[in-house]
């Protein structure tokens, strides 16, 4: 398998603390992978690193081929690489078509993503257009992180958990957009507390335990044994 976005011995830290220790991690041209492990494990902490919000050394980690380890978010965004943050982070006094819009600033030009196909998508946020973000219920909210990073047509799209917090049965219809996102070409890398949800959604799985990788396979291949001492650290 190519590499289409990988880290390399990757580590970060906030002042004296270090939150990730030597990560190694691959996502190939089309896959999906999950990242679980408990809270503070250091999802969102490699997930910030993978988008530029954290700066690391250049060849920490590598997109298509070049070091981007170094690069600010923006440019991170504009090679391809889009994320949607934990807590969706909407603009509230903007409606929901302009949120959307803010995440086609700086995109990638002839890709599938638009407006329309984003509306496809999410057919409950063209009947919201017009609301305010903020009028919104969690999932919908949700919907709209989702279509504002698609906007920017990315060929890797970073979730930060994007089901907490909300029903089961919103969290489905959230889940049923990924073949969907996944058929547009976009390779996606979902960070998820959900074990369930993330063996149902990804090719392959990593688990992290404080700061580290400490499980990684295909869902078919990780056992429940397994799985558990590495999220929780072995009884
Ligand atoms: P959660 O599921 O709670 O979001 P996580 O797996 O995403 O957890 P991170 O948010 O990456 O974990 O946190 C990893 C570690 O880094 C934790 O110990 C956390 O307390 C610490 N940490 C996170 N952000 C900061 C920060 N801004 N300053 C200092 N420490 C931080």
């Amino acid at each position: 398998m190519t590499a289409l976005l990988e880290t390399r011995d990757l580590t970060a830290r906030y002042g004296d603390f270090q939150a990730l220790f030597g990560v190694d991690l691959t996502l190939g041209e089309g896959e999906t992978v999950a990242i679980i492990g408990a809270n503070g494990a250091g999802k969102t902490t490699l997930m910030r690193s993978l988008s530029g919000v954290l700066r690391n050394g250049p060849d920490s980690i590598r997109f298509d081929g070049r070091g981007i380890g170094d690069l600010p978010a923006d440019e991170v965004m504009a090679m391809g690489i889009a994320m949607v943050p934990e807590g969706r982070k909407l603009f509230p006094s903007l409606s929901v078509e302009e949120n959307l819009q803010i995440g086609a600033y700086g995109r990638n030009t002839g890709g599938y993503w638009s407006l329309d196909t984003v509306y496809d998508l999410f057919p409950v946020l063209k009947e919201r257009r017009s609301n305010p973000g903020t009028a919104l219920s969690g999932g919908q909210q949700q919907m709209v992180a989702i279509g504002r990073a698609l906007m920017s047509n990315p060929r890797v799209l970073l979730c930060d958990e994007i089901s907490l917090g909300l029903a089961p049965v919103i969290i489905k219809d959230i889940y049923k957009a990924v073949p969907k996102i996944r058929a547009s070409g976009a390779s996606m890398i979902v960070v998820e507390q959900d074990i369930g949800q993330a063996m149902a959604v990804a090719d392959r799985v990593y688990c992290m335990m404080e700061g580290r990788i400490t499980l990684s396979g295909s869902p078919d291949a990780l056992s429940r044994e397994a799985i558990h001492n590495a999220y929780f650290g072995a009884a």
